[in-house]
């Protein structure tokens, strides 16, 4: 997913990508094809990337163990200065160009940002019932029996402690 900024003229102009995901090294848990939508503002000293990516996945819910597909919907703003020389950034959202450099490659930022909204906790619904802890029934689809005695563990040392001092 490549942009030639030098063929366009300073303003906006919109692009659209679609590449397989398997071009990208997402990871396994990705599939179909990645779209990419970005609005590109060029002006004289600067270029601002305005990018839509939607990519479809396929993950193991955190709570009930079971699979589901969902699509991963991410919004990131890119701007490419111009610069005399290379320069490097820690910043996410900024790059410099030099002006011998015509051409914007997307594919990494647009890896990266995906990978960034991946959710660290994934689960197939926001109120996933989950499973049983005592017979692993999946919650979301039948209820079980079992009567959940909350032991918190935290406290289950002191309470012997004092049970032993009450002896
Ligand atoms: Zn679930
Ligand atoms: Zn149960």
């Amino acid at each position: 997913m490549k942009i030639k900024y030098t063929n366009f003229t300073e303003g906006v102009h919109d692009f659209d990508f679609q590449e397989p995901v398997e071009k990208f090294n997402l990871g396994k848990e990705f599939f179909g094809n990645l779209n990419l939508n970005c609005k590109m503002d060029k002006s004289l000293h600067q270029i601002v990337l305005n990018c839509n990516s939607e990519v479809k996945a396929h993950f193991t819910c955190d709570r009930c163990s079971e699979d589901f597909d969902t699509v991963i919907n991410t919004q990131y703003l890119m701007t490419y200065m111009f610069s005399r020389e290379l320069r490097e950034t820690d910043e996410l959202n900024l790059r410099y160009i030099t002006l011998d450099t015509d051409t914007l490659d997307l594919d990494e930022d647009a890896k990266e940002f995906i990978l960034i909204s991946k959710p660290m906790k994934i689960v197939c619904k926001d109120d996933c019932k989950g499973l049983c802890p005592k017979c692993g029934k999946n919650l979301n689809i039948e209820k079980c029996n079992c009567s959940i005695e909350i032991i918190n563990d935290v406290w289950a040392p002191l309470e012997k402690l004092r049970n032993k001092l009450n002896n």
